[in-house]
């Protein structure tokens, strides 16, 4: 039992600003004089349109989103997009490469596989992951619709440190490191990520897409993924995730107040920088990703013996640094280190992996 706030370093969901968390307290059931919570509130009332129009105006703002592109809010998570992406965007050729970093990339070229023909553009597998392609090795095809890569790997921690170009629009599933540092929108035909990484509560994907793209839906597309019929009435063709959307603003305002990407871009770097630095001095721990393709987002690491990497994750968890363990398929530990972590957090955490460094000689 904890009695204070824990540093939590889970993947998703994960930690959200405190401040964010005692505005929403504060408002929980009167939102602005309404009389009543932002989770309350018929999404097609006037107080809630507000908050819907400042959401959306912020998020474009903090991610300089280019009027070319629409900002919309779907449910079903990022995995929804998996099979959104594919069923309306495929149509235009029959085919779409994909590039297989990771565990989730993997899993959107398998749902896209029930719409057209696949093609693997660059794959990993054969390194477990720990590397991103460059551009060159990327096998692009003349025919594709789209290309579509996984921007962050959440469960391996590779990170792509440039936008891949291909002779197609380009499709980023970003669920893990969206709005950590600026991004080319116009280089993507899409952008799409779940926002319990590094936005909001649990129970929507946001997406960003090049409105040209819309409107060429292969015909048994559930009007509910239909990025035209979203387009066409502004995320609100069904009743969103109202709460979710209330939420992603107090957390963007949040971010604008730490001087938006930028800001985040810089925390990112020290938090990483710490965290990567011990480990590339520790005896004990080591990073699972090469140095080049290293995510600034979620940490990998491993002692080497499973035991040990058990113990610590134990001990850690009893102290006040939750959620370490690596995910099921890789083992090891995984430290998230979103937008909402302080510093101070993975501050802590190094001096208590120091500690139990000197305490487990190997
Ligand atoms: C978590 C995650 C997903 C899956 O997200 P859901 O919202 O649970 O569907 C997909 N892609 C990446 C990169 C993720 O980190």
């Amino acid at each position: 039992m904890f009695t204070e706030r824990v540093y939590n370093f889970s993947a998703g969901p994960s930690m959200l600003p405190v401040p964010v968390l005692e505005r929403a307290a504060g408002e929980i059931k009167n939102h602005n004089g309404s009389g009543m919570s932002a989770m309350e509130m018929s999404h097609r009332s006037k107080a809630y349109q507000e908050i819907f129009d400042e959401t959306k105006a912020l998020f474009r703002q903090i991610l300089s989103v280019p009027d070319s592109h629409e900002i919309l809010f779907m449910q079903g998570g990022a995995t929804g997009q998996f099979a959104a992406v594919a069923m309306n965007l495929i149509g235009a050729t029959g085919k779409a490469d994909y590039a297989v970093t990771g565990n989730f990339s993997g899993l959107a070229a398998k749902e896209a596989k029930k719409y057209g023909q696949i093609h693997i553009a660059a794959d990993t597998s054969a390194q477990n992951h720990t590397r991103i392609p460059r551009q060159e090795e990327l096998a692009l095809s003349q025919d594709a619709a789209y290309f579509h890569y996984c921007a962050n790997n959440t469960i391996y921690g590779t990170e792509w440190d440039y936008t891949p170009q291909a002779p197609c629009p380009v499709v980023a599933d970003m669920s893990s490191n969206i709005l950590s540092k600026s991004v080319d929108v116009a280089g993507h035909g899409l952008i799409y990520a779940g926002v319990q990484k590094n936005m909001a509560p649990a129970g929507m994907a946001a997406v960003i897409i090049d409105k040209s793209l819309a409107g060429r839906e292969l015909p048994f597309t559930p009007t509910i993924l239909s990025y035209k019929t979203m387009i066409d009435k502004d995320s609100m063709y069904n009743t969103p995730p109202t709460f979710n959307i209330y939420m992603l603003g107090l957390v963007l305002q949040w971010v604008k107040e730490q001087g938006g990407v930028r800001g985040m871009e810089a925390l990112r770097e020290e938090r990483a920088g710490l965290l990567y630095d011990f480990l590339d001095n520790s005896r004990l721990f080591k990073g699972c990703a090469e140095r080049a393709a290293r995510s600034k987002m979620n940490v990998t690491f491993r002692t080497g013996d499973p035991d040990l990497d058990a113990k610590f994750v134990k001990e850690a968890a009893s102290r006040g640094f939750v959620s370490l363990g690596g995910h099921r398929i890789v083992g090891g530990m995984r430290a998230s280190i979103y937008n909402a972590m302080p510093v101070e957090g993975v501050r802590k955490l190094v001096d208590f992996m120091a500690k139990f460094e000197a305490e487990n000689k190997i």
